[in-house]
């Protein structure tokens, strides 16, 4: 890192849009005047083109490997966030069954998930955190879920209040739809245990503008026919994601993001190896000092995205804050409804990054005592 943009870099904690790989980057700057073989920038080239098409299957194919998806998944690429998915999980999956959908709800993207679902039908919160302040995951094996219920959701990262799942949940018949988006390819998934995973790109796989919706095919039969079309999961499946022009320009570097896991970190248990890494540094300094660094998540639900903290009181996290910006530790303060600190640390964020906030929490910790 040489040169003086470079140089200029943080290590930026930001919840998202996150830190990306700086090859990916460096790989999109040499492409963008012209992308090779194609003429002209990615940014200018048609969705039809014979380049584009194969960055479009190459980054499906790179998913396929990454997660072990078969042929009884469709990846689809769609615009609008996981917010939209909130919605179109519930009017392609929930509206005009029967059966309720099952939500379990470990923090604020669960409840907002839930705030979409019950417009289009039936909805059973079986577990909700909140009276602890969304600290902790459930014991699934506890939880009240019906086979036959039209599907269980959950959010396999609460990214505001830092806790995860580590492993997949087993839902007992009825289809498992996560949230995934600030987890996606952070560690492998088994997806057997999943009729569907949804995330938005710009937490832990590329920029804003792209969401990717991985759906067991049985499950998109159930889109009703007379929805607007951009909203049947059914529409996008059948033309490839080109029912209309997908975000070229996002999926391409969601490809790149993927081609970096598979060449470069060796997949997605060598990623979960440097997560576990990583995380550990932090959650360490906050076990040696629990006095000065509450932290927010009990810690079996812990999460390896987002690692949150609070301090006695405010003066000591102005201070915190200030000194960490001096060393280049940027946007590490936390979301207003958990406080304190929320160091967000996705597959790209480099070791030597946390290592170096680690150490300045250990200085911090040091001095204060
Ligand atoms: C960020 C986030 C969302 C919202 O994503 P948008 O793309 O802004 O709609 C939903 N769920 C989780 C878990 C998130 O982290």
């Amino acid at each position: 890192m040489a040169d003086p943009l470079s140089r200029e870099r943080v290590y930026n904690f930001s919840p998202g849009p996150a830190v990306l790989p700086v090859p990916v980057l460096k790989q999109i700057q040499d492409e963008m005047l012209c992308l090779p073989g194609a003429g002209c920038s990615i940014l200018e080239a048609s969705h039809r083109g014979k380049e584009y098409m194969a960055i479009q299957d190459a980054a499906k194919a790179s998913l396929q490997r990454l997660l072990g998806i078969g042929d009884d998944f469709d990846i689809l690429f769609l615009q609008g966030g996981a917010r939209l998915q909130f919605s179109m999980t519930a009017i392609n999956l929930l509206r005009g069954q029967s059966r309720p959908a099952q939500y379990v709800l470990t923090g604020s993207w669960g409840k907002f998930a839930v705030e979409e679902a019950i417009k289009e039908g039936p909805v059973e919160v079986v577990y909700d955190a909140k009276a602890t302040n969304y600290d902790r995951l459930p014991n699934f094996a506890e939880l009240k879920l019906r086979p036959d219920s039209a599907y269980v959701h959950i959010t396999s990262n609460e990214t505001i209040q830092g806790v995860q799942f580590l492993t997949d949940p087993s839902s007992g018949g009825a289809p498992l739809v996560c949230d995934a988006s600030s987890d996606f390819l952070c560690r492998p998934l088994d997806m057997r245990q999943y009729g569907m995973v949804y995330a938005c790109a710009q937490k832990n796989a590329g920029p804003s503008g792209l969401t990717v919706a991985i759906i067991r095919k049985d499950l998109i039969e159930r889109s009703g026919g007379n929805l607007p079309g951009y909203l049947s999961y059914r529409n996008h499946a059948k033309e490839g994601s080109m029912w209309n022009t997908p975000p070229t320009f996002a999926i391409y570097v969601l490809g790149l993001v993927a081609k970096w896991l598979e060449s470069t970190i060796g997949g997605l248990a060598q990623m979960r190896l440097l997560n576990e890494r990583k995380a550990k540094l932090l959650y360490s300094v906050l076990d040696k000092f629990p006095e000065l660094y509450i932290g927010h998540a009990q810690l079996s639900s812990r999460s390896l995205m987002n690692v949150t903290f609070r301090f006695p009181n405010e003066a000591i996290e102005k201070k915190f804050l200030a000194g960490a910006e001096q060393l280049k530790l940027c946007s590490l303060k936390g979301h207003r409804s958990v406080g304190g600190i929320r160091a967000s640390i996705y597959n790209a964020m480099p070791i030597e990054g946390v290592q170096i906030l680690a150490d300045y929490m250990s200085d911090f910790a040091n001095k204060s005592a």
